[in-house]
């Protein structure tokens, strides 16, 4: 039955995920107990491993020698979670943020001169978005890129310190050109943010004239990676190292660009880039797949405490508050693994601006969830581990300080969730990105006529659940109509707040209604999770595999009803006694998925090479 599941869970990808497996066992496990300067060091070593291996090529375009498999590049970054994640991310920043801007922002030329060399690791490069002063709020960063007709050229320059970039990866021991993003300016005016080559360092590694480059030093986690800060004063660089896809500046000085509006260009550039989000989820995925495997292997293992009509000492993961801990932790990681998947073939197969609009809105959403997710499920796993779940050799330590920071990176989580709660209210009509509290509240006053439920998957079965079915709670229509409902709730209780605004109040309105907006992102988000999760179900052949997967599903659906069950209870969507039957529910299946515990988190595929933890034997 494992294989059945297995072959389920590699879905789309399946060669390719393999192929990545096989890479990875190619990869040195972290060496223990190496400095700051020696891990970054053996990081380098290794991601020309994967450079050498074919790693790099999946995402970019076959003319360049590339494999043109965007889905398929998310797949194998998600495979390199099983590993090192300082290797993951470093792997991020030179082939996803700054090799993918290279790609998505640049034209032509720059392709043809760059992206071999940067598939090859000859060229290591640098994304300089974020500065000091401004990181979710990027469009407002002050970093200037001035056209000098004279001598046609792009001065660029850090106008103070909190205009200096700042964590940016690969920046402090080993970039050499930089995607640097600026306001551009020429003699026409401002035209907001746009993208530039910048060359860091020189070919001996020392950094350019006008360059100022910091280390940001030791980090909570993922020291493998050189964080640094950049900051230029008045560096000079030719007018082609303007990324020029939406916004081009001729000899003279003109700016044209085929996007109208600095804001909604900008969310245009940005949205081209959602890859790196997609990836950090599914890398996130990863890491919570390995803790859980150490966990419940380690729980079928330990034994504490006798039972007092045997005698026998008790395996840990037979008592309720240990399956309690781990299995919806297990559930709500299958859960998300298949969104996960549906949301890789979105942006693999994605055909249009609404659909792109979507895209990103999901790819927002589930990277929120995915890596708080991750955040408290290994933090539970370590401490489903007791004592040798904090000693380093046991992986834990290391995968929670390393996984720690993607709740932030890549977006941090809660103005993701708001950009979430944005697009439903709007319907992805338009870019949201620089959507103003007044703008959304004239958007909820005007347009918005009611939540429509677009169903993300298996829209035939998940519509034939919804309207059959009884009121069971291991129903499977009883639980898509609750998170139905649940959604349309909350996010029209949502646009009536909103639309009372005023043009004077908009601001404190929608700031009132903040945690609402989290809320009604967070269920949106729960209602897509279980669709994807029932398609997967649906799509299972093996009739015993199926009906495993089907309790794992309950098991998420109403551990979710469960957390939130003051909602549930507020609005009478549930009467104290069934609220009580829920939590009855949620035991008795963590009861019954014990036996299967095992088998489970085997289907994740960690390679055993990747699960070296002394603590399972
Ligand atoms: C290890 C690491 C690597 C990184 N690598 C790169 C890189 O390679 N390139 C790059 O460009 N950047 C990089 N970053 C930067 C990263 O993307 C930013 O840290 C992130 O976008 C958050 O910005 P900030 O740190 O300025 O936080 P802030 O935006 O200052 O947020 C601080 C807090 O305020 C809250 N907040 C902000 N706005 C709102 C709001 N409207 N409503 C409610 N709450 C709000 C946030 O939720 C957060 O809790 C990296 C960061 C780290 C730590």
């Amino acid at each position: 039955m494992s294989d059945a599941l297995r072959d389920l869970l590699d879905g789309r990808w399946a060669t390719l995920r393999r192929e990545a497996v096989e890479l990875l066992a190619k990869l040195e496990p972290t060496p223990a107990d190496l400095d700051r300067e020696q891990y970054r060091a053996w990081v380098l070593e290794q991601l020309h491993v994967l450079a050498a291996g074919g790693h790099s090529l999946v995402a970019f375009p076959a003319e360049h020698g590339g494999r043109d498999d965007v889905g398929g590049s998310v797949v194998a970054f998600e495979v390199l979670g099983f590993g090192d994640l300082s290797l993951m991310v470093k792997a991020g920043v030179q082939w996803g943020l700054f090799g993918g801007a290279v790609q998505a922002l640049g034209t032509r030329a720059h392709h043809d001169e760059l992206l071999p060399a940067i598939m090859g690791l000859e060229l290591p490069g640098c994304f300089a978005m974020t500065e000091s002063g401004h990181g979710s709020d990027v469009q407002r960063l002050r970093t200037t890129a001035t056209y000098d007709p004279a001598t046609q050229e792009f001065v660029v320059h850090t106008p103070d310190r909190s205009a200096r970039k700042d964590y940016i990866g690969n920046a402090a021991r080993d970039g050499r050109l930089a995607v640097v993003f600026a306001q551009l300016v020429t003699g026409g005016g401002a035209h907001g943010v746009h993208a530039l080559l910048v060359p860091i360092r020189d070919a001996s590694g020392a950094p350019m004239p006008g360059v100022s480059i910091e280390d940001c030093g030791r980090k909570a986690g993922l020291n493998g990676v050189d964080n640094g800060r950049l900051a230029f004063d008045h560096v000079r660089v030719p007018r082609a190292a303007l990324l020029d896809r939406y916004g081009a500046v001729s000899p003279e000085g003109v700016y044209t660009s085929p996007v109208e509006g600095d804001g909604r260009r900008f969310f245009t550039m940005l949205g081209t880039l959602v890859r790196g989000r997609i990836s950090v989820a599914g890398g996130a995925g990863s890491a919570t797949k390995r803790a859980l495997t150490i966990a419940v292997r380690y729980g079928l293992a330990r034994r504490q405490f006798t039972r007092p009509d045997s005698g026998e000492e008790v395996v840990v993961l037979d008592y309720l508050a240990h399956q309690r801990r781990l299995l919806p932790a297990l559930a709500t990681t299958y859960a998300l693994h298949f969104a996960q998947e549906e949301l890789v073939s979105a942006l693999h197969d994605v055909a249009d601006d609404r659909g792109q609009r979507e895209l990103e809105s999901r790819a927002a959403g589930l990277k929120a969830v995915a890596t708080w997710h991750a955040t408290a499920t290994i933090q539970t796993c370590r401490e489903a581990c007791g004592g040798a779940g904090y000693l380093a050799e046991n992986l834990l330590a290391d995968l929670k300080a390393d996984t720690d920071v993607f709740t932030t990176f890549e977006g941090d989580n809660t103005v993701l969730l708001q950009l979430v709660a944005k697009g439903l209210l709007t319907s992805y009509r338009d870019h949201v990105g620089d959507l103003d509290p007044w703008g959304l509240a004239r958007f909820a006053a005007d347009q918005f006529v009611g939540v429509v439920i677009e169903r993300t998957a298996a829209r035939a079965i998940v519509d034939r659940l919804v309207k059959g079915g009884s009121d069971a709670l291991l129903d499977r229509g009883w639980q898509l109509r609750q998170f139905e409902d649940r959604e349309r709730h909350v996010v029209e209780g949502l646009a009536r707040r909103l639309r009372r605004a005023t043009a004077d109040d908009a601001f404190d309105v929608f700031n009132a209604a903040q945690d609402h907006l989290l809320h009604a992102a967070r269920v949106h988000v729960d209602r897509v999770v279980l669709e994807a999760f029932v398609a997967a179900v649906d799509r299972c052949r093996d009739e015993a595999t199926a009906a495993l997967l089907g309790r794992v599903c309950d098991l998420y659906a109403l551990s979710t009803i469960e957390a939130d069950r003051a909602w549930f209870l507020e609005h009478g969507r549930l009467t104290p006694a069934r609220a009580k039957a829920v939590t009855q529910a949620v035991n008795g299946l963590c009861g019954a998925l014990r036996p299967h515990a095992r088998r489970l988190v085997d289907a994740f595929g960690v390679p055993e090479s990747r699960l070296t933890a002394p603590i399972l034997g």
